[in-house]
């Protein structure tokens, strides 16, 4: 029985796909502190104008330049596997396949849009990119991409996550990026809050602060900032894992895909799997697609759509998304990427129009699915990938209890040799589920009450 698929390069896919231009009901804008839509012009010392063009494109499919395809090649087609050994262990009736993006030089989908941005970036002129990283994936994976390019990179990481994860800063190191501590004394927003707070742990709030003050600062504007989730642009980016996914589900003799699944933080290895999947939904499939996040920080599952900041900080324009509120302060799960407050506008827009079912697990229940998913297929995921594996058991059991053959396919986003300490926790039952004090998410909505309010129109057909 054949366990894995893979593509010659020349399969790869040579174009994007873009759900912008497929959702029944168009996405809101995104609002300047004036509340009118932003304008091109006003993002142009944030970004380059080539990526800002791309934010608000609508076509259907963008070609992915040569330039990109001979960097993604490293590493691109990525494995699809059939997961044999756990659906043994399970004893389900359902087959169960996923994307291993865990092959990329920096272990996870990141460097997908990565290499991408570093790419238009350079063809626009600019010389150094400026971002802010968590657990340090996103900073590792820029570095990487940067490297490959010959752009300079600079990275503020969050200060708890600099002291006690010393590998990853390694890792961005000896890709030629520089990676500071959050909050830092080379901008004013870090002094700042240095000089009333010397011993703050830091943020992601505070660390985009000092990468967008960094970057529009640069007085030769050749700067600028780079985000790694969230924005339209990444999902596009990302959605090369689905495109390659359904071509590999045919070489294993697949017709059709019943289950769809992927761990969410801002959104983008979900919908890097599952947009090209959202797309055959929209045109008339019986597909079931799930985004996971965790129980502790319940964006899509018991957050309000509003508008919002994509930053504590509220350098951001206001995006409409399902949002805990930019003030929200995550429990310290070891997820670190799913710890976002926010949802991308894409993926936000097709839980609202019903087009998506996402679902919420507490971190035990990712935990022991992480350590099957171990033992049985072998790979250590990521503290993130493990929801998405915890919902794929619960759908193969839900397949066993109905006794169905169904499909499920999951994106198996990254691996977890960088975070093994979350399994030394797990292993000395130092980790407890948590659940957000319904007082917590009142309060963040209370806090977004005179923003601006969404458009909620959908076509009520999903
Ligand atoms: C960053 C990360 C995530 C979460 O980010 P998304 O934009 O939601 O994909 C998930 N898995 C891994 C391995 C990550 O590094």
């Amino acid at each position: 029985m054949p366990v894995k698929v893979f593509l010659n390069e020349d399969e790869m896919p040579r174009q994007w796909y873009n759900l912008a231009a497929d959702l029944p009901t168009p996405l809101n804008p995104p609002l300047g502190p004036d509340g009118n839509p932003v304008t091109p012009d006003q993002l142009a010392p944030v970004f380059p104008m080539n990526l800002i063009e791309q934010e608000v494109s609508t076509e259907r499919w963008i070609d992915i330049p040569e330039g990109i395809l001979e960097l993604l090649v490293r590493w691109r087609p990525t494995p699809l596997h059939r997961a044999v050994y756990l659906e043994k262990a399970l004893g389900t009736p359902a087959k169960i396949y996923y994307k291993n993006e865990s092959v990329s030089p920096a272990g996870s989908h990141k460097p997908n849009t990565a290499v991408a941005q570093a790419w238009y970036n350079k063809e626009f002129g600019i010389k150094k990119l400026v971002t802010e990283t968590g657990a340090g994936q996103w900073g590792s994976a820029l570095s990487f991409a940067t490297s490959l390019l010959g752009l300079e990179c600079k990275v503020f990481m969050v200060r708890i996550s600099f002291d006690q994860k010393p590998g990853r800063k390694l890792m961005m190191q000896t890709w030629g990026g520089t990676c500071v501590a959050s909050p830092s004394n080379e901008t004013q927003a870090g002094r700042d809050i240095l000089a009333r707070n010397p011993d703050t742990p830091g943020s992601l709030g505070i660390a985009i602060s000092e990468a967008i003050e960094e970057a529009v600062s640069d007085q030769s504007n050749t700067t600028r900032y780079s985000l790694g989730s969230v924005l339209n642009l990444v999902m596009l980016h990302q959605t090369i894992i689905g495109l390659e996914s359904k071509k590999q589900l045919k070489k294993f003799g697949e017709d059709r895909v019943d289950v769809v699944i992927g761990c969410a933080g801002g959104g983008s290895n979900f919908a890097g799997l599952a947009f090209p999947f959202v797309h055959d939904k929209i045109n008339g499939a019986e597909i079931d697609i799930i985004p996971v996040e965790p129980f502790s920080c319940p964006t899509m599952t018991k957050a309000p759509f509003v508008y919002d900041h994509g930053d504590t900080a509220k350098m951001t324009p206001l995006l409409p998304m399902y949002s805990l509120g930019h003030d929200f302060v995550p429990p310290p799960i070891h997820a670190g990427g799913l710890r976002y407050h926010g949802m991308a506008p894409l993926v936000s827009q097709a839980i609202l129009e019903g087009l998506l079912t996402p679902k919420a697990i507490h971190q035990l229940e990712c935990y022991k699915a992480a350590v099957l998913f171990a033992k049985t297929e072998g790979i250590i995921v990521a503290p993130e990938t493990s929801h998405a594996i915890a919902a794929v058991i619960r759908e193969a059991e839900k397949a066993g209890e109905e006794g169905k053959e169904k499909v499920i396919l999951f994106n198996m986003s990254g691996h977890g040799l960088m975070d093994l300490n979350g399994y030394d926790r797990y292993f000395h039952g130092e980790l407890h589920d948590y659940e957000l004090p319904a007082e917590e998410i009142q309060r963040a909505e209370d806090a977004l009450k005179d923003l601006p309010k969404p458009n909620m129109a959908k076509t009520g057909k999903w």
